[in-house]
């Protein structure tokens, strides 16, 4: 067990760092934990995201599968605590595609899924096989695994809002969304009711004599102040890397800046009941001929008829009454350099617009007159293989919680839970290895590495 008089220091205040400070005092009972946080609680990237959960996940073995069914279960313990209140809901995701190639993908991905933990594959190929819609609210009803749905007529019916060409929808039960910042709030209100402080200040240095964590250097309003420390967490989201440059440690992490599209959605084209959708294919974009032409004569706007990929989703967001839906096309991909504030691709929300309408035509009717589109976002941190890295560095008493990449807040309370068995030297998961910095010491893992898959990024 840690000794009593740890002190333990996170630098960051988004959901990782909270969930840590959370597992930390309310779970483990220690006291003496700050949270080092240069702006506000959650404000950084934790309140940026789709706040979308599932346990549909790829391989190459079943760590991500369990880490998430985990942190699933602590975020469901939560919810049920607290009447509730970060709305989580379970309407899962509907992976949708009108290319009859990736039918057996699809099934296969099910079958897959169900063998790594994620609950029954179902299948759906008549008009009169059994698929229910998940409820649009609560999270309380035991329907996991996925159901893949190719009878046409049965999707028509279950789905009249999607592209009459859609051949497939794979539909993950365990799966869905929240009030992100609300559950950031939920566990940051509980840790410090039980002693975690949060002072707000910049970590500039950290002083590691003896090649352990000793002290870190904080920037605060009135100047700079040394905090002794025994463990010293680095929870800096987009600023990871830096943070672990501090204390000389090279973090294989990169950088990608995803943007997202709220807008009002005022002729209800996606039922407020819908759950998260996602179009498997890549696609041109449709636009008219008129609007063919002139996008053709400029150079600045050519780019827009070329083939873009596969992977726009969005979803409704807010109560019945709200008329709010969030889009997401992360169609500019590739790494990029941490800057704020966030610099935008061009064409952004005309962009995601477009692409979702040809999973939801319906959509089209909003071509070129979205009502004012609001567009935030922030970056996914990221290792080569899309895990996140959660444990020790090689600096005695220094950790990490980072490399959330798109799933942070689902994973955040697994994280949490995982950090703090580490500093606590507690028995540890099954999929802790899956997660340490020092799995890259590992040739064969190295090895496999070459051949891993896309890493289930959405
Ligand atoms: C567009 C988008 C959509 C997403 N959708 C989903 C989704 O549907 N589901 C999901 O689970 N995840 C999603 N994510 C990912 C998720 O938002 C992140 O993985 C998660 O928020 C990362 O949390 P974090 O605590 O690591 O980082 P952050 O929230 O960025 O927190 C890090 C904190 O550290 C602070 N900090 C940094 N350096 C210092 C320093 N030197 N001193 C003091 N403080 C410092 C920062 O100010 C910041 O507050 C999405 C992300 C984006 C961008």
């Amino acid at each position: 067990m840690t000794n009593p008089s740890a002190k333990i220091v996170i630098c960051g205040a988004g959901i990782a760092g909270i969930a840590a400070a959370h597992a930390l005092t309310v779970v483990h009972g220690l006291d003496n934990v700050v949270l080092v946080e240069q702006g506000d609680p959650l404000s950084l990237t934790s309140d940026k995201s789709t706040e979308a959960y599932r346990n549909w996940w790829p391989g190459p073995d079943w760590a991500m599968t369990a880490f998430m069914n985990r942190s699933i279960d602590l975020i469901e313990a939560l919810a049920r605590e607290t009447g509730n209140r970060f709305h989580v809901n379970r309407r899962g995701y509907a992976f949708t595609t009108a290319d009859t190639a990736k039918i057996p993908f699809l099934q296969t991905m099910a079958k897959t899924a169900e063998s790594r933990g994620a609950g029954p594959a179902r299948f759906h190929e008549t008009p009169s096989s059994p698929y229910k819609p998940s409820p649009g609210r609560g999270f309380d009803f035991p329907l996991t695994g996925a159901d893949v749905i190719t009878d046409p007529e049965l999707i028509r019916r279950h789905f009249p809002y999607l592209n009459p060409a859609t051949v497939a929808v794979a539909h993950a039960r365990r799966a869905g969304w929240m009030s992100a910042q609300q559950l950031g709030m939920v566990m940051l209100e509980r840790a410090r009711q039980h002693g975690a402080k949060l002072l707000k200040g910049k970590i500039v240095g950290a002083d590691t004599a003896g090649g352990r964590i000793r002290a870190v250097e904080v920037e605060l309003a009135n100047g700079r102040q040394s905090l002794a420390c025994t463990h010293f967490v680095i929870a800096a989201g987009p600023m990871q890397k830096e943070m672990a440059q501090l204390i000389g440690v090279d973090l294989p992490i990169t950088a990608e800046r995803h943007l997202k599209m709220s807008f009002s959605d005022s002729l209800r084209a996606v039922p407020r009941s819908a759950p998260m959708l996602i179009w498997l294919d890549e696609q041109h974009l449709p636009w008219s001929d008129d609007e063919r032409a002139a996008l053709a004569e400029d150079e600045e706007t050519r780019p827009l008829l070329s083939r873009f990929p596969a992977g726009v989703h969005g979803r409704p967001d807010g109560g019945d009454d709200s008329t709010a839906l969030i889009v997401l096309f992360n169609h500019h991909g590739g790494a990029a350099d941490v800057v704020f504030p966030l610099p935008q691709p061009a064409h952004y929300a005309e962009i995601a617009l477009r692409g979702f309408s040809t999973m939801v035509p319906a959509m089209q009717a909003y071509a070129g007159k979205a009502a004012r589109p609001f567009i935030d976002g922030g970056y996914y941190i990221k290792t080569r293989e899309n895990r996140p890295l959660i444990g020790p560095l090689p600096v005695a008493g220094a950790y990490i919680s980072g490399a959330f990449s798109g799933f942070g807040v689902m994973g955040s309370c697994a994280g949490g839970e995982l950090l703090a068995c580490h500093i606590t030297e507690s028995a540890l998961p099954d999929y802790a290895p899956a997660f340490l910095l020092s799995r890259y010491e590992d040739a064969e893992y190295r090895a496999l590495l070459d051949r891993w898959g896309d890493g289930g990024q959405l």
